[in-house]
């Protein structure tokens, strides 16, 4: 291995160790004190490599600023030092295959569980790579200590070889980005850049400028109590005019499992409560702000026509939104992913853009006004035992770093 690539393999399996998951369940912020575990040891690591202006934030993000050794516009890198609520991550023992053979690849913890090129596609075109995986009981969280990974490697590169032209560079690692709450209002103020990219994206070679735009719905519906011994003519069950939403609501089209593509959905993430009373969720998502419309306007017509056949309960529905496709603001000055396809492909990378079924941290910000889009890491298989990357995509995705900045320099 190169020395970048043992700087990445040995940043990415010494981050993956540490338990930083988020939890959407909790108030506090960040959601996890675990995540500041994560958080110190990179002002640790930034002082090391001689970072500039190292802040831990209230909110639970660490900033810091590469001086700039050129003109030119002053640029945030973002990775997210959460991992995801929906697997294990407690207990995460990475491991670097060295030379993919092309063949299966086991776990020592779960024997049961295979990683094949047919399993994920992507696996079939790293042979003679170095891939690292959890061992099987866990999640490896490449999502996003890749992109932490990524960051540190360039930043160190950069600090360490002055001679290289680039303008002031912001970084910051943020907490909760898996929960939706990674971006905290205070956040481009603090950063104070002209335009950013996260780097947490999968495939090689994917920049990405559009994310899902999104709602929160709540769906409150309070029934009438009573024993039910005595119940003849009186009670409204709260459960029955739950389960008669859920089947008014679209079957065979708009769900997570029946899309794909540009298309949108109406979920049911949770249902919980009982006889008098129940609440439901849903998350909303549509690429258009007008599908994303329509989406809450099925979803309170069908309400409206439970709580119409029982004019007893009380049906409440209430939408929230949460973010906004980024492309509504990114159309308007495409400078930021030019830019970066620029440097893909002169590093010999084609690059693509597709859209995000999800948010990024950077949907937030574009939205807040700092244009941000969203560049690959090399993950793949997120979320799940099976997650893996290979060390020399995230070398690649390392060098588009060091070449995008050199590029912005005037
Ligand atoms: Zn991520």
């Amino acid at each position: 291995m190169s020395d970048m690539h043992t700087e990445l393999a040995t940043r990415l399996t010494r981050y993956c160790a540490i338990d930083s998951q988020s939890d959407a369940a909790s108030r506090s912020a960040p959601s996890t004190q675990i995540q500041l575990d994560m958080a110190r040891l990179l002002v640790q690591e930034l002082t090391e490599i001689g970072a500039a202006d190292i802040t831990l934030t209230d909110y639970g993000t660490v900033l810091a600023t590469l001086p700039a050794t050129a003109p030119g516009p002053t640029i945030g890198f973002l990775a997210h030092v959460d991992t995801a609520p929906q697997f294990n991550a407690t207990g995460v023992k990475p491991r670097v295959i060295r030379g993919y053979n092309g063949g299966a690849i086991t776990y020592p913890d779960d024997p049961t569980l295979t990683l094949t090129p047919e399993i994920s596609p992507e696996l079939g075109l790293k042979q003679g790579h170095d891939i690292v995986t959890a061992s099987g009981l866990t999640l490896l969280g490449a999502d996003d200590k890749a992109g932490v990974a990524i960051l540190m490697t360039a930043a160190r590169h950069l600090l360490a070889n002055p001679h290289i032209p680039h303008g002031t560079i912001r970084l910051a690692f943020t907490p909760d980005e898996e929960i939706g709450r990674g971006v905290d209002k205070r956040l481009p103020a603090d950063l104070g850049v002209d335009f950013a990219y996260t780097f947490d994206g999968g495939k090689l070679g994917e920049i990405e400028y559009e994310s899902f735009s999104a709602d929160g719905a709540t769906v409150q519906i309070k029934g009438v109590s009573i024993h039910p011994g005595l119940a003849r003519g009186k009670m409204v069950n709260a459960i029955h005019l739950a389960a008669k939403i859920i089947a008014a609501l679209p079957q065979h089209t708009m769900l997570p499992e029946l899309t794909e593509g540009r298309e949108g959905f109406i979920h049911a993430t949770d249902m919980s409560g009982g006889s008098s009373q129940m609440t439901l969720h849903f998350i909303l998502r549509d690429f258009e702000r007008e599908g994303l419309a329509e989406k809450g306007d099925i979803l309170r017509a069908v309400c409206a026509a439970v709580a119409a056949t029982e004019p007893r309960a009380e049906i409440t529905c209430t939408i929230t939104p949460q973010y906004r496709n980024m492309r509504y603001w990114l159309e308007t000055n495409m400078a930021p992913v030019d830019l970066a396809r620029d440097a893909a492909r002169a590093l010999g990378l084609d690059p693509v853009s597709v859209p995000i079924r999800g948010g990024t941290d950077g949907s937030r910000l574009t939205e807040m006004g700092v244009p941000c889009p969203n560049l690959f890491t090399g993950m793949q298989e997120i979320h799940g035992p099976l997650e893996w990357v290979s060390v020399q995509d995230m070398a690649v995705a390392t060098n588009l770093m060091l070449t995008l900045v050199q590029k912005a320099a005037r």
